[in-house]
């Protein structure tokens, strides 16, 4: 199967990349490929390099050069994944180097960053350099929410391509064909999911994660007094902190033993000329969970935030299919008692505690906010 067939919903995107790829096309040695969170900006940018490594040129999915792209052990394709706060210049001072090389085995050098918006302003400067004249045959792919998110000297050096979030039937297709999902199943954890790709195949595949959802649905819309919302956020955000620090942790202690291996130290006694860079492993793992943290947070609110959408939706009498429709007696309940402006203000609320816990507000006293707004609201 083609390296194309995973990227579903994106059909403009994808005859942007193929046009580029083919012998007529003119391809571009720096590109930004922007979507929102879960529609497959990475999944994109590793086909378009597997199609630019491909021994046909065309993604087959066959070749050796596909494969191994695929499955991430191509030579001369690097990918950065980070689920740390931020990229270090260290780190893009090495890919930097890594970019300037000759390709070894394939057709080009890629390198592609799957979270470029996590570059501080002085890490910019220097893929700056790196990007504006790259040897000829090295293509960069960087990958962000949004062209916004880099800076205006990177962004215009860039050819974007803009992926929108594929529509919950496209999903649910993905997950039958690619993931042999029952199809009522995928159905509904597509639309729950909302086009998030991997979200959608979290629900489909792991037992009571569509379930936990609901529950904190009702919970949500069923928040009447100001301390009852301030034990959920308090509840919620320590949900959140054990979650992050389990997988935080599990990662730290992976790259801890990958580390003392690699350094041939095998009875986890670390000696003094190490400790510095154990210390800074410890380190990345404490800002990785703190990310984690605001992640899950994140996609709690962003479920709340549909919930609402839901309720709005019933009181405009819109007609619209619910995205959340096992918990439709709540959604009626409560778009029977209140007004579709509160709704409105409600919906406003929560993108507002979005952006707080995206910036540098502490999550609790965010979501304790909203909370009890919502439980005011809703009395
Ligand atoms: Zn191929």
């Amino acid at each position: 199967m083609s390296v194309w067939a995973e990227v579903v919903g994106q059909e403009p995107a994808v005859q942007q990349f193929r046009r580029a790829a083919s012998p007529e096309g003119s391809l571009a040695q720096a590109w930004l490929v922007t979507g929102p969170p879960g529609s497959g900006r990475s999944t994109a940018a590793r086909a378009f390099a597997a199609t630019l490594q491909c021994e046909e040129g065309t993604g087959c999915g066959q070749c050796q050069a596909c494969r191994t792209v695929t499955a991430g052990t191509h030579p001369d394709v690097t990918v950065v994944t980070t689920d740390k706060l931020s990229i270090s210049k260290e780190e893009v001072r090495g890919l930097v180097l890594t970019a300037q090389q000759a390709p070894a085995t394939g057709h080009r050098r890629v390198v592609i960053v799957e979270d470029a918006d996590r570059m501080s302003p002085g890490t910019f400067n220097v893929l700056l350099k790196a990007i504006e004249e790259p040897p000829p045959l090295t293509v960069w792919m960087l990958c962000a929410p949004s062209a916004q998110d880099l800076a205006p000297t990177i962004r215009s050096r860039c050819r974007v391509v803009t992926l929108s979030l594929p529509s919950p039937q496209v999903v649910a297709d993905l997950l039958v064909r690619r993931d042999g999902v029952d199809p009522d199943r995928a159905e509904r954890a597509a639309r729950a999911a909302q086009g998030h790709i991997g979200l959608a195949l979290r629900y489909a595949t792991q037992d009571g994660a569509l379930a936990a959802r609901e529950d904190s649905a009702r919970e949500l819309l069923g928040l009447r007094g100001v301390g009852q919302a301030v034990l959920a956020a308090q509840a919620l955000v320590e949900r959140a902190t054990a979650e992050a620090k389990e997988h935080a942790d599990a990662v730290a202690a992976e790259e801890r033993e990958h580390f003392l291996r690699s350094a041939g130290i095998d009875d986890g006694r670390v000696p003094p000329a190490l400790r510095s860079q154990v210390k800074q492993l410890e380190e990345d793992a404490k800002r990785r969970q703190t990310r984690l943290v605001r992640d899950v947070l994140d996609r709690y609110l962003l479920d709340a935030h549909s919930v609402l959408r839901d309720v709005l939706m019933l009181q405009l009498n819109a007609g619209r299919e619910l995205v959340n429709p096992g918990v439709r007696q709540d959604i009626e309940a409560t778009a029977g008692r209140g007004s579709a402006l509160v709704t409105v203000e409600l919906l406003d609320a929560v993108q507002t505690s979005r952006r707080r816990i995206a910036g540098n507000v502490p999550p609790l006293l965010a979501v304790e906010a909203l909370l009890a707004r919502v439980a005011i609201s809703l009395r």
